[in-house]
């Protein structure tokens, strides 16, 4: 992964931080794992609403 790669997909994970759920009425995004990947996940029902391939 090339340096660059890794400054867009920080900034894709970094600005769904925060948001509402799409996939629930009361959780909203945080930074975590999913399937020991980065990703932007639910904090309450745990979807990944974006995954950061490495
Ligand atoms: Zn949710």
């Amino acid at each position: 992964m090339t340096q660059t790669q890794q400054l867009i997909d920080a900034d894709v994970t970094g600005s769904l931080e925060g948001q509402d759920c799409q996939f629930c009425a009361e959780g909203s995004v945080r930074k975590g794992t999913y399937k020991e990947n980065d990703a932007a996940v639910c904090d309450s029902c745990g979807l990944p609403v974006a995954q950061v391939w490495s």
